[in-house]
């Protein structure tokens, strides 16, 4: 284990349960991280934690009082942290003229004022540690708009300028803040997107994953291993001149 190169650090992933968070789970694991998991279900957080090691905690990141209560619970367990993996988020898709300010709260509370709250409650820790990494898992539409769900690109393209403020701000510290963009991948959230569009549409399901998974310029769905994969190189006091990076993984599509 001392030979790994996250030995002894501590990660903490919002949205570690399922999809992009639980691979970079894997990934921070194996390169010897201790985990603390963080989402709103405490199941599927179990089940990687069994898998990985680690500790499940439930959270609500859009509840800013259990945030606070739930950081301190992953240093009980792990120890301060050292890597921040902001993952968690939603989507939804709506025609802007049928969007609610409802909706648009939800959709920028959880993907950006939670990814402002979580990264503020673990700011102290990731100063204080000698390799401090803060990763946010933006989106391709972090750089380009995308029909159908303005409040979602709005607030990963405010996600992507928190990440590179943040990497600007913090420059001549050990601690890096870099974003991933992926395109569709293939986790529980594009599923649910394939449901709402062949709702919506009435198209099969086969027709609607195939019409989303077209989106990516490759014609192929990005495999959320490979998203973990560069969470976890991110991670690695080897990358500490990498920062405030926007490292897209969408099979060419904002080529
Ligand atoms: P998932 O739906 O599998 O993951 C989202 C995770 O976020 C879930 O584990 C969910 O757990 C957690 N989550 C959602 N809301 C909250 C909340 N209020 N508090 C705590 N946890 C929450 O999909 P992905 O893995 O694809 O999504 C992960 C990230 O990747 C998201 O930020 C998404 O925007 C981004 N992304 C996804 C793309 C895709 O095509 N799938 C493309 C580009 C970016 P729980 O429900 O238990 O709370």
């Amino acid at each position: 284990m001392p030979d790994l190169p996250l030995a002894g650090r501590h990660a903490l992933i919002t949205g570690g349960g399922t999809g992009i968070g639980a691979a970079a789970a894997a990934h921070l694991s194996a390169a010897g991280a201790k985990l603390s998991l963080l989402g709103r279900r405490l199941e599927p957080l179990q089940v990687v934690a069994e898998s990985f090691g680690g500790t499940a905690i439930q959270c609500d990141v859009t509840d800013s009082a259990r945030i606070e209560a739930a950081f301190n619970e992953a240093r009980g367990a792990n120890g301060p942290i050292d890597l921040l993996i902001v993952n968690a988020g939603i989507a939804e898709s709506v025609p802007f003229h049928k969007m609610t300010r409802d909706g648009w709260d939800r959709i920028i509370g959880t993907n950006l004022t939670a990814a402002f709250e979580c990264s503020r409650a673990a700011i102290g820790d990731l100063l204080k540690s000698d390799n401090g990494r803060l990763v946010f898992v933006a989106s391709v539409a972090s750089l380009r708009g995308v029909p159908y769900a303005a409040h979602y690109a709005a607030s990963k393209h405010g996600l992507l300028g928190l990440s590179r403020s943040l990497a600007a701000e913090y420059a001549k510290t050990n601690l890096t803040v870099n974003s991933v963009c992926p395109g569709y991948v293939d986790t529980p959230m594009t599923d649910q997107s394939v449901a709402r569009v062949s709702q919506i549409t009435g198209r099969s399901d086969a027709d609607a994953r195939s019409a989303i998974t077209n989106m990516n310029a490759s014609g192929r769905l990005v495999d959320p291993e490979a998203i973990g994969n560069v969470i976890a190189m991110l991670c690695l006091p080897l990358s500490r001149d990498i920062n405030g990076a926007a490292i897209t993984l969408d099979g060419g599509t904002s080529a």
